[in-house]
């Protein structure tokens, strides 16, 4: 996709680094802030090029970070999986580690949007259906980033509403270990092909006795769903990990109820009404609900 952008943006950025560590990336992106130039991070430019090509974002710089290896990398400590900021969603389809997080990446876009699409960049563009931020924001996940001031961790919600700081480079994303049955599920205008519409997480931890689960597409950012979740808490059988049907129809209909109390923040159509997204919500959360913790139902359980 970088390459793709010498050829007929709008208007051509006029200068294009190629940093091979993180700390270059770092200086040369303070490098051209300093010296007054408008500069932008380049991942896989799956929304960035379009952006820069409408018009809708200008840059004098890009700072390409395709050659940093570094940020490609993912792994796992004793409890917690760290995922590069250049890890590609075709990177994390196939992750047996985190069932929730391949799911996610298997209904993102196109296999084209897979392979160049980055976790950085959907950090970087932070839509409010992004499939990925739906489901760090079920997984409590933490933003790591390097800047001149040195490397920083802050939570992904706290990270959001701020947006990435100006001269910052997001280096990777931390999650807890699956400690149990996950999934995610989305309506889109056409499944894996969009982002979504109405996105929903949900994360089981048997260990910790805990189940959380975050609604995107229904206010600006994804929204826990803190009330269905101590609600789901308590109807769960921990010792075999399973709920009822009453419990599921239970829980999705806190999800609607808690979805319509966000203020509607997305423009609507008339197929997205405000009215179609709580419903929306609800009726995923359900299944998803269903999925992870009725005993016929197949979760995506970690291996
Ligand atoms: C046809 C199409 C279909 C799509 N379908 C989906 C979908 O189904 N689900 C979905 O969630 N998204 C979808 N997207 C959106 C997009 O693919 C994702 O948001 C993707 O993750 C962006 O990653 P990227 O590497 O391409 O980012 P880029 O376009 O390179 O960058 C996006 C933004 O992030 C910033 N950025 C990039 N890297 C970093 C970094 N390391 N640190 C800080 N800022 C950074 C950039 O400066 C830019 O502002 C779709 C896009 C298209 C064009």
């Amino acid at each position: 996709m970088s390459d793709a952008m010498h050829s007929s943006p709008a208007r051509p950025a006029s200068a294009m680094y190629r940093p091979r560590t993180v700390g270059e990336a770092v200086d040369m992106l303070a490098g051209a802030r300093e010296s007054g130039t408008e500069v932008v991070l380049l991942s896989g430019g799956t929304d960035l090029v379009p952006a820069l090509r409408s018009g809708e974002r200008r840059a004098d710089a890009v700072v390409a970070l395709r050659r940093v290896q570094e940020l490609r990398v993912r792994g796992a400590g004793a409890d917690s999986l760290t995922v590069g900021a250049g890890v590609t969603y075709t990177d994390l389809v196939g992750w047996s580690l985190s069932p929730g997080l391949a799911r996610t990446a298997r209904v993102v876009g196109s296999v084209q949007i897979r392979n160049t699409g980055t976790v950085g960049g959907a950090l970087g563009s932070a839509r409010p259906a992004g499939d990925l931020l739906t489901f760090l924001t079920a997984a409590d996940a933490e933003v790591l980033t390097a800047s001149p001031s040195g490397p920083a961790r802050l939570p992904l919600a706290r990270f959001l509403a701020g947006g990435p700081a100006p001269g910052a480079v997001v280096t990777a994303v931390r999650l807890a270990r699956p400690g149990g049955p996950q999934t995610y599920l989305k309506i889109g205008g056409r499944q894996a092909a969009f982002p979504a519409v109405v996105s929903c997480a949900v994360l089981v931890d048997r260990l910790r006795r805990s189940l959380t689960c975050a609604i995107g597409g229904v206010g600006r950012l994804p929204a826990r769903m803190e009330e269905a979740e101590s609600a789901a808490a308590g109807d769960i059988d921990w010792a075999t990990g399973t709920a009822s049907p009453a419990a599921a129809r239970r829980f999705a209909d806190l999800v609607t109820a808690a979805a319509a109390r966000i203020a509607p923040a997305l423009p609507v159509g008339p197929r997205e009404s405000a009215e179609y997204r709580w419903h929306a919500a609800g009726v995923l959360a359900g299944r998803a609900f269903t999925r992870c913790l009725l005993p016929a139902a197949t979760p995506d359980e970690p291996t």
